[in-house]
């Protein structure tokens, strides 16, 4: 029984981008997947050889989704909303639930 072998060479230059977590605050509503996940964080690409980093491009800030690992730049399109967004509609007295009923 033969077993075709495949030989994965490894690419030692490329260019690596490097996604670090740049905000450590509440996480965003994501669009695709609904949860409080997407963080801000930045991309960073560079140009690399033998894992030395040589050219460094500007790096550019995202936002990530840590669930779904959505991803949108920053300024291509509407922040997605943090999850208090939708609770400071609320009514500021607490109602009761239940009929109200005259004594
Ligand atoms: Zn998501």
């Amino acid at each position: 029984m033969t077993q075709q072998e495949v030989l994965c060479i490894p690419i030692i230059c490329g260019f690596p981008t490097k996604i670090s977590q740049d905000e450590d605050k509440q996480g965003r509503m994501c669009p695709r997947c609904n949860n409080a996940s997407v963080v801000g964080a930045s991309s960073r690409t560079r140009f690399e050889l033998f894992w030395i980093p040589l050219i460094p491009f500007s790096k550019s800030h995202i936002w990530i989704c840590s669930i779904c690992q959505w991803q949108m730049k920053k300024g291509d399109g509407h922040d997605p909303q943090p999850p208090g967004a939708y609770a400071g509609q609320q009514q500021g007295a607490p109602y009761l639930q239940g009929p109200a009923g005259h004594m």
